[in-house]
């Protein structure tokens, strides 16, 4: 049986940080879930407050914090990219401040350290699926570059911090993740399609919908992040984790109609800039040193996070955005 840890999980009421910190309350670790709460509701950590191993702090990661912990998750950042796009100056602070305010505390503590980076680090690829040792194809003064250039900044400082101060540091790469809690208004296309099946709206397929990605269920996520971190090898990634099973837009929304039932049309969008036209993780690094591959097939995936977004209030959610 594995020992309590105390452990920090920045950006932890948000989608994934918000199952990551249900899933160590669980296995009764001291969770402190840290977050100011850009893009996310208290609603996703409401069921966690009254656990004695649970304590939520409105924090800035922007700004430096001191805590004793034996780990840290750092999930803390927009992640959609209307959200990240928003406010793209406090989207790069979010990333290397945050970073450097998460590896300092590391160090002080002597605390294992886990980044949450991304696919975008990989940018619109030339190689295809994705290695970890693809070094990326990334446009630095796009729209996207607050956020990819932020992640790559972030990986960077987390080799350096490791490098120079011996800090234990991890990092995973995650690819499209989707499933019950995320944002209904944060436009990412899982949950705009779903939005738009759910309230019988035209679903907008951006360009031609032949572009790709492959989504990985928000369980198989969590599952790999927390094998990551308690992998005993050290071994400090980057690794990808997400499904390596890829879907056209076109063919996402086909499947969301035909699961929802719902009457809606598709209707062409024009593509957003610096869009990456095809996307799917190389997960043969991940088999190998975590034993990992997702279980959960989109279909099944898809039929769960339906069923949750069928029971919220959608417009109780607060976004960070315009409503689109
Ligand atoms: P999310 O927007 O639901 O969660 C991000 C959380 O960070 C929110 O609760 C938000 O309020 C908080 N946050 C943002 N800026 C902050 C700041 N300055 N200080 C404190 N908290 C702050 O998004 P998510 O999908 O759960 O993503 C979580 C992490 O995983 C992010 O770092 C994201 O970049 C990474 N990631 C997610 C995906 C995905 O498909 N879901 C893919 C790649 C990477
Ligand atoms: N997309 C779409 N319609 C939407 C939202 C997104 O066609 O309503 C497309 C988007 O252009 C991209 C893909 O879906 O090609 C995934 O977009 P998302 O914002 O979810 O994340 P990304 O992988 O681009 O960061």
């Amino acid at each position: 049986m594995s020992r309590i840890k105390r452990i920090l999980v920045t950006g932890g009421a948000g989608f994934l940080g918000s199952h990551l910190c249900e899933r160590l309350v669980d296995e009764e670790h001291d969770v402190i879930c840290l977050d100011n709460f850009f893009t996310s509701q208290k609603t996703n950590v409401q069921h966690l407050l009254a656990r004695p191993n649970f304590e939520l702090i409105r924090h800035d990661i922007t700004q430096p914090i001191f805590l004793e912990v034996d780990e840290v998750y750092n999930m803390a950042c927009p992640a959609a990219p209307g959200h990240y796009q928003y406010n793209p100056i406090k989207t790069m602070k979010t990333s290397v401040l945050g970073a450097i305010h998460v590896l300092g505390l590391a160090k002080r503590c002597r605390a294992r350290v886990l980044q949450a980076s991304t696919s975008e680090v990989y940018g619109d690829p030339e190689v295809h699926p994705q290695p970890e040792d693809y070094r990326g194809s990334v446009n630095p003064i796009g729209p996207r570059a607050c956020y990819d250039e932020g992640k790559r900044a972030a990986e960077t400082l987390f080799a350096d911090y490791h490098r120079q101060n011996q800090v234990d540091v991890r990092v995973v790469r995650i690819f499209n993740t989707y499933g019950p809690r995320m944002h209904p208004y944060d436009g990412r296309v899982v949950s705009n399609f779903i939005r738009q099946a759910l309230n019988g709206e035209d679903i907008t397929i951006f360009g031609e919908g032949s572009q790709t990605r492959s989504f990985c269920y928000r369980d198989d996520l969590v599952e790999g992040i927390i094998r990551m971190m308690n992998n005993p090898s050290g071994f400090m990634g980057p690794i990808n984790l997400g499904n390596p099973i890829e879907f056209s837009i076109r063919e996402l929304a086909e499947l969301v109609i035909e699961i929802s039932g719902a009457k809606s049309q598709l209707v062409k969008k024009p593509l957003p800039v610096d869009d990456p036209k095809r996307r799917r993780p190389d997960i043969a690094l991940a088999k190998e040193k975590l034993d990992w591959e997702p279980q959960v097939a989109l279909r099944e995936g898809l039929t769960e996070t339906i069923r949750w977004f069928r029971s919220i209030r959608m417009e109780d959610y607060r976004a960070p955005t315009p409503h689109y």
